[in-house]
């Protein structure tokens, strides 16, 4: 039996403390803030989506970053093992659009809640406040390869180990914990970290109309991203305008998919609001909807076509003269009105920081950690899992899955 620290109380470090414990090691989870799981308190708008029930392959290509670092993780604890043990630790789970696993009850407190007493069942010994300052290393001839022997907390107090389980977490939504300790731990034990980025994260818009439709959230619409002519982002689905730009599915998806160097090269964004019309369709469709308002003012015939915070700045965009009656448009007019709803036009000039970040791109370089064990190739008894290593998804539960299945194998692992 091996004395097993796990550092950060997240779903990467539960995960890795339930199954070390299970293993029969006595275990020792470190948590510096007063509580477990602060981030997972606040994943899936505050009901959690713990995972996503589809299939490997749907698994693995929802992984961005090194997906195939994951074929272990995945096939030792896969999708359908963490809704098992969800349930079995009293928590029914429900499945909904896209296979996104939520509990039933659409708390994230009851999945906490769920792992607090498995872990109290595990005779895990939870330590909150408590900080971990620097890993500590065993005195060892030149030629052996260094050791992990335990931590040392912010307060000065060491903790012997026979294992060190780094979890904790990436850079985003700081006041959660994960102000990136971890790839310090990682760099002072002889790690390569990779350059770490805001992922799923929003972006900022050059056009001032977007603060007028904050709030707005457009569904079953197609985004277009471009770099010059070259189609970089092509889906359908939802998005959101706020006070500096775009939000929702969507664009949080293009944030993982595209590499922008953004700041320095603006790309260019365009909405299809009516995807499912063809241009000639959507021209009957405006053409019927101008004969039925025939007498009326432009501003006041077009209110079938968008949501009413959208009426002004597409009024705007026409170039059509508001009061101008709708039989005196012209047909250029209103062709370039048609065009302007399949391809309504917007300037991304930057992404959004990591406060508002849902993961972080990049990490503990994966190639310096053996993928069958999560065990670190350079310093013995040194385990990494979860976002702290360069590993990222789209939304959706794969997040997590990552952090349950890495988690649970560097616990697995541990000797
Ligand atoms: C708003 C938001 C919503 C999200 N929603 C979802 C979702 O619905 N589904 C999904 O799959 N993913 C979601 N994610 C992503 C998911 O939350 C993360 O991928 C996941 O939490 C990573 O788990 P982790 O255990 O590696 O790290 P974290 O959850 O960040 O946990 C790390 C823990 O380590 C602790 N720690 C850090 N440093 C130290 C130290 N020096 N000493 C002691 N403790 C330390 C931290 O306090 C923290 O508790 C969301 C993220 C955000 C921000």
């Amino acid at each position: 039996m091996s004395r097993v620290v796990v550092i950060g109380g997240g779903p990467a470090g539960m995960s890795a403390a339930i199954a070390a414990a299970e293993n029969g090691h006595h275990v020792t989870l470190l948590e510096k803030n007063e509580k477990l799981g602060k981030k997972l308190f606040i994943t899936g708008k505050g009901r959690c989506n713990i995972t996503n029930s589809s299939d490997m392959d749907v698994l693995f290509n929802s992984v961005m970053t090194n997906r195939k670092f994951l074929y272990s993780a995945f096939y030792a604890y896969d999708n359908q093992m963490v809704i098992d043990f969800f349930e079995q630790a009293g928590l029914p789970v429900k499945n909904e659009r896209g296979n996104r696993i939520f509990p039933v009850s659409d708390h994230s407190s009851d999945v906490i809640a769920a792992l607090q007493r498995v872990l109290k069942k595990d005779q895990v010994e939870i330590r909150l406040h408590s900080e971990v300052d620097t890993l500590l290393y065993e005195d060892s001839g030149e030629e052996e390869q260094k050791k992990v022997c335990g931590v040392r907390l912010s307060d000065g107090e060491k903790i012997q180990a026979d294992d060190v389980i780094v979890a904790t977490g990436g850079f985003s939504y700081q006041t959660t914990g994960s102000t990136g300790d971890g790839y310090r731990f990682a760099k002072e034990a002889g790690h390569t970290v990779t350059e770490i980025r805001p992922s799923l994260v929003p972006f900022n818009a050059k056009e001032d109309y977007v603060r007028e439709m904050q709030g707005l959230s457009l569904k079953n619409v197609n985004v277009r991203i471009y770099r010059g002519k070259k189609v970089l982002y092509d889906e359908f689905g939802e998005m959101l305008f706020t006070h500096f730009g775009v939000s929702g599915p969507l664009i949080l998806t293009a944030s993982a998919m595209i590499r922008p160097d953004i700041a320095k090269e603006p790309l260019a964004m365009e909405i299809d609001l009516k995807p499912a019309l063809t241009e000639e369709q959507l021209d009957k469709r405006v053409l019927k909807d101008f004969e039925e308002a025939k007498n009326k003012q432009f501003k006041n015939s077009i209110g079938k076509l968008f949501p009413a915070k959208m009426i002004p700045v597409m009024i705007g965009l026409s170039g059509i003269d508001p009061d101008k009656k709708v039989n005196e448009i012209t047909k250029e007019e209103r062709l370039k009105f048609v065009r302007l709803i399949k391809a309504f036009p917007l300037t991304l000039n930057g992404l959004r920081d990591f406060n508002e970040a849902i993961i972080t791109k990049g990490g503990v370089r994966v190639s310096e950690v053996n993928p069958s064990t999560m065990e670190s190739k350079l310093v013995r008894h040194l385990y990494f899992c979860g976002e702290v290593l360069d590993l990222d998804a789209l939304t959706g539960g794969f997040n997590l899955q990552i952090a349950w299945s890495t988690g649970h194998l560097a616990g697995m692992c541990v000797e």
